[in-house]
């Protein structure tokens, strides 16, 4: 038995696959000490820079002294408080929607969603390149999942034309989690409207960068009211933990009375209830999102410009492909040694032969680390032009 194990792992190093955890210290700022190098931080979904902002610590701490670290409880058991309800009713009217609830983290939250709305004798459509909680949902609901080409929406329109399934769901990320693109929302829900199905939307990349008000891609298109589901997560911009469904008041009944990871798990800590009141910064300092993406436009063409691969995009979320697993390895590491912290992506997390390293910007980057990342970059040129 242990042998097994054993080979295993050895088939994991020697695919170049090998995982493990680096050491980091500090608080999670734009510059980390990695391993005890001081690098700038170029791969954390912290966009807006929140995760240590002093307002949202001071709520966090207040909220721990009143109510303690802990709900104690499902929300369904003994765990439902009052900074949980009102935390739903503000994200609800962020997202436009009739409700919304909470979830403990954003894989619990698209398990939940899918699991709860459809099963078996359904139907759903999901993106080739979804986030691995979609991918986890679709597989645990029991539904007929029908995986449609990245982006490809007459796929998708002679997916939903080929299936007679009572209940049909299609589910996209907004902002692609590995590559920074965008879904066509607007094409998604014309071609819902058209085969009555469902549109669940993970803005996971989303909330709190895109948009009049920071809402999202939903916002950001004009959408509301088209998307039965709006998934979104306190843990990325918004720099808390855990994650909410905004939808119609039925829907969310549905979810309260059948998402299994919301019936049966603790409820969001008050800490971290209390500290989404990252919304207000997001609300009072729109500053914070167009520094945001001028800064990634920035970064984008500072690396295109040096013979990178780049995928053309817009957004904090800026891919370079490298291709080889251990290549993308060897790129992390002597990023390192040139200060900056990006961590290689490798299959399974992204399609086998697309390893890259997911460059990733903050609002709190200012030109100097910008400059500083591209002259680290550079030095990847004679690996780069190697290839
Ligand atoms: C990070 C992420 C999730 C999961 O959110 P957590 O709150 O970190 O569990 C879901 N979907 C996408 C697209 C993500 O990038």
């Amino acid at each position: 038995m242990i042998d097994r194990i054993h080979d295993e792992l050895e088939q994991i190093r020697a695919a170049g696959l090998w995982r493990s955890l680096r050491r980091i210290e500090g608080a999670v700022d734009t510059w980390v000490t990695v391993d005890g190098t001081r690098a700038l931080l170029l791969c954390s979904n912290n966009y807006l820079g929140l995760a240590n902002h002093p307002a949202l610590a001071e709520a966090a701490a207040r909220a721990a002294r009143e109510y303690g670290v802990g709900a104690g409880a499902s929300r369904l058991v003994s765990g439902s408080l009052p900074l949980h309800a009102e935390l739903e009713a503000r994200l609800a009217a962020f997202k436009g929607t009739e409700a919304a609830l909470l979830f403990p983290t954003g894989y619990h939250a698209n398990i939940g969603a899918i699991t709860a709305l459809v099963g078996r004798g359904d139907a759903i459509f999901s993106d080739a390149l979804n986030h691995a909680s979609i991918i986890d949902g679709c597989r645990l609901a029991g539904a007929a999942v029908h995986v449609y080409p990245h982006r490809d929406t007459v796929a998708l329109a002679r997916a939903l034309a080929s299936t007679d399934a009572r209940r049909r769901l299609i589910v996209t990320d907004s902002i692609f989690s590995m590559d920074g693109d965008h879904a066509p929302l607007r094409e998604i829900c014309a071609l819902a409207e058209t085969h009555d199905a469902m549109v669940m939307v993970d803005e996971a990349h989303a909330t709190g960068v895109f948009g009049a008000t920071g809402a999202g891609l939903v916002e950001a298109l004009g959408l509301h009211g088209r998307v039965t589901v709006q998934m979104g997560t306190l843990g990325k911009a918004l720099g808390c933990a855990g994650a909410f469904v905004a939808a119609r008041r039925d829907v969310v009944d549905v979810l309260v009375n059948r998402a299994r990871s919301f019936i049966y798990t603790t409820a969001l800590a008050p800490p971290l209830v209390a500290a989404a009141a990252a919304l207000d910064v997001v609300a009072r300092e729109p500053e914070r999102r167009t520094r945001l993406l001028r800064r990634s436009a920035d970064l984008r063409a500072r690396l295109t410009a040096l013979g990178l691969r780049v995928p053309s995009g817009e957004g904090p979320i800026v891919p370079v492909i490298v291709g080889d697993s251990e290549e993308a390895m060897r790129w992390s590491r002597t990023l390192l040694e040139h200060g900056v912290f990006v961590q290689a992506i490798r299959p399974p997390t992204v399609p086998r032969g697309t390893a890259r390293l997911r460059v990733t910007v903050m609002a709190t980057h200012d030109d100097a680390d910008l400059a500083h990342a591209a002259k680290a970059f550079a030095a990847l040129r004679p690996v780069a032009d190697a290839l």
